[in-house]
């Protein structure tokens, strides 16, 4: 199944897409991420609504260095051990929402990433448990960085934490095998930055599902950025960063620059 969250006329609506007569449309339903969600509205096309972020999580539990290469572009060490951080959720905008570029960083970096949607409270995922009983499904995530003040900062709250630093969307979709490897690529004003697969993933979905909730339960909506691949580099204001992953969609927002 593929979900979103969009306009309708009574306000925001999470929304179930499908494809019909070779149209994408989409009809309003009670909620995302219970396993059987009840449609309550009529079809719309989906061309004609605006998409909002799909999710609302709760949290933001992301991995940093997930790609040998990315590691090693930044001068760190491939990590043997898992590493993750959190993001605020004031930091989730939706797809054609403006990043606003902090007056206080000289150094505003984009990070595409495959992002998990959990589905199913879980806390201490058991070796050899199936994972994908967790998992609503997928989507883009762009984990917006500051990279100076990251650098500057031992704790990473500020560098990855400011308003606007998580585009997520355009929906969220259980249809694609990121097992198997899906393509993540980042494109700024239209020139590939970054083309990654999920199969070069350092630790898998299970390993950092079982390291989060070895720690904290995650709740059904919680997002898990999966980290970033090669390729990162800088935003200006005036730019256009669009993450497209295969089989989910394209996720473009304009950078503009704060104003104080
Ligand atoms: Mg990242």
């Amino acid at each position: 199944m593929r979900f979103c969250r969009f306009l309708a006329n009574d306000g925001p609506r999470y929304g179930v897409i499908e494809s019909q007569a070779g149209r994408e449309m989409v009809a309003p339903i009670d909620h995302t991420f219970q396993a059987a969600p009840r449609r309550t509205g009529a079809w719309v096309a989906l061309g004609e609504v605006k998409l909002l972020a799909p999710v609302q999580p709760g949290k933001l539990v992301c991995v940093g260095r997930n790609y040998r290469e990315h590691a090693k572009e930044l001068g760190n060490p491939v990590p043997e051990e898992l590493l993750t951080f959190l993001k605020p959720p004031s930091t989730v905008i939706g797809p054609g929402e403006k990043i606003v570029r902090p007056a206080i960083t000289q150094r505003l970096d984009f990070e595409g990433e495959l992002a998990i949607v959990i589905g199913k409270q879980c806390r201490h995922i058991r070796e050899g448990e199936d994972v994908r009983q967790y998992i609503r499904g997928f989507t883009c995530a762009n984990d917006v960085t500051a990279r100076d003040i990251q650098k500057k900062d031992a704790q990473w709250t500020r560098g990855k934490g400011f308003d606007t630093f998580c585009p997520v969307g355009p929906v969220v979709t259980d249809e694609i095998d990121p097992w198997k490897g899906v393509r993540v690529q980042t494109r700024v004003n239209g020139e590939l930055k970054q083309d990654g697969n999920t199969d070069q993933f350092i630790f898998s979905i299970e390993q950092i599902l079982r390291y989060i909730t070895r720690v904290m339960t995650l709740y059904p909506g919680d997002l898990i950025p999966t980290g970033t691949p090669a390729g990162v580099g800088q935003l200006q204001a005036g730019d256009t960063v669009e993450v497209r992953i295969e089989g989910i969609g394209s996720l473009t927002n304009p950078v503009v620059d704060e104003r104080v």
